[in-house]
């Protein structure tokens, strides 16, 4: 069974003494890492201070974005290699706002995904879908179509254990949450993607996620659904004491 991974995706937002306090304030308070796994995404200049913290604790980090070469002459990059030698665990990859204000591609997103496993680090793909193209109807198809992009010639074992995270961008930061109902039809669809460029064992072991204004009133909901299996958060995921409420939904 998959198990459920519930990640904080912290964006442009705390320095170094803020991420200490934060992390030191979970000392205790995680949950049975059996029962629901536990994230911080956190940007390149505060994970040394995330991983001082939770070492020896069952909380995992993730970067908000990785380079897909190793080392070089990349000014301001992050290395995929170093990010393995720090001992960060997932790479966040796809994000919406990286495809926006960054432009990047779904094949720069494919090079990262690469990059990441090369190096032993888990990716979390984001998808997702405007506004305009969910009201078009065209959703299932724009989704389907940036997952097939960011799998591109990634092996049936890679793609199980990694995590993909449904974000319908409409919901990111806007209050907006969708409806069960709404998170459901697309996190099946990517399965069923999934599913279709692999196969069924491959579908049935990838970890899906919803993000999109997710929080601790709607978190039980959204995880009540059969083909959500975590949530990557981002306003919700600032505070302590909401995170916290977030990790322990199962109550
Ligand atoms: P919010 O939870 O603030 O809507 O952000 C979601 C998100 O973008 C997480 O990656």
């Amino acid at each position: 069974m998959r198990t459920p991974i519930i990640a904080g995706n912290w964006k442009m937002n705390k320095n170094p003494k803020e991420t200490a306090e934060f992390v030191a304030g979970l000392k205790g308070k995680l949950p049975d890492p059996s029962k629901v796994e536990a994230v911080i995404g956190a940007p390149a200049v505060d994970l040394q201070t995330l991983l001082d913290g939770a070492a020896g604790t069952d909380l995992h980090i993730a970067s908000e974005n990785n380079y897909f070469e190793d080392a070089g002459a990349f000014t301001g990059e992050t290395s995929p290699k170093v990010l393995a030698e720090m001992g960060v665990n997932y790479g966040i990859i796809g994000h919406s706002e990286r495809r926006g204000y960054f432009h990047e591609t779904d094949e720069d997103i494919n090079k990262k995904a690469k990059a990441l496993i090369a190096n032993g680090l888990t990716p979390i793909i984001c998808c997702g879908e405007t506004l305009e193209t969910r009201k078009a109807n065209k959703f299932g198809e724009w989704v389907s179509g940036q997952i097939k992009a960011a799998l591109k010639d990634l092996t049936a074992d890679q793609v199980a254990s990694l995590v993909i995270a449904y974000e319908p961008i409409w919901a990111i930061g806007t209050g907006e949450t969708a409806t069960p109902e709404q998170a459901q039809e697309v996190c099946h669809l990517i399965r069923e993607t999934v599913a279709d460029l692999y196969d069924q064992t491959t579908a049935e072991n990838v970890r899906i996620q919803y993000g999109g204004s997710m929080k601790p009133a709607n978190v039980k909901e959204l995880m009540a659904q059969p083909d959500i299996d975590g949530g990557l958060i981002g306003g919700a995921s600032l505070q302590p004491d909401s995170f916290i409420e977030l990790l322990h939904y199962q109550g």
